[in-house]
């Protein structure tokens, strides 16, 4: 992390908390404006991930490059949650996903279009990028077709 104060605001309009921190990565936020789902991956050794990272853990390369989430991924877990970050109580209940896309894995929100009963581990799912109010940006998924 540098020095100084120096801010990229667009992270502010992600939605996930966690991802608020991070400056390096805000062109992320550029990409969800664009539609596209982005990851990272390390030019030396290779290594995907997400949520994007700017420097490898691996080799501690930080020659970083953006690769797009395409595909479908499986759905390895889910739970629904009651309690949320600030800002999102209006949403609950709403449920967490993790899709395995074989080479890394893609934790977000499951679209509240789906009935909680069709949910089920193994499933075929995507992620979409959608639009909340107040010009906010968010990635969840939806059933594979
Ligand atoms: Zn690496």
């Amino acid at each position: 992390m540098g020095k100084g104060k120096e801010q990229d605001t667009r992270f502010a309009r992600f939605g996930v908390v966690s991802f608020t921190a991070v400056t390096k990565v805000n062109d992320f936020i550029g990409y969800l404006q664009e539609g596209k789902l982005m990851g990272t991956r390390c030019k030396r050794c290779g290594k995907l991930f997400f949520p994007p990272r700017a420097d490898c853990f691996e080799c501690l390369s930080s020659d970083m490059e953006w690769f797009e989430v395409k595909g479908r991924g499986k759905l390895l877990s889910f739970a629904k949650l009651s309690y949320a970050p600030v800002g999102f109580e209006k949403v609950l209940p709403y449920t967490l996903g993790l899709l395995d896309f074989g080479d890394f894995k893609v934790f977000g929100w499951v679209s509240k279009d789906i009935p909680e009963e069709e949910l089920e581990v193994g499933m075929e799912m995507v992620p979409r990028v959608v639009r909340l109010e107040g010009d906010r940006l968010l990635y969840e998924f939806v059933k594979a077709s």
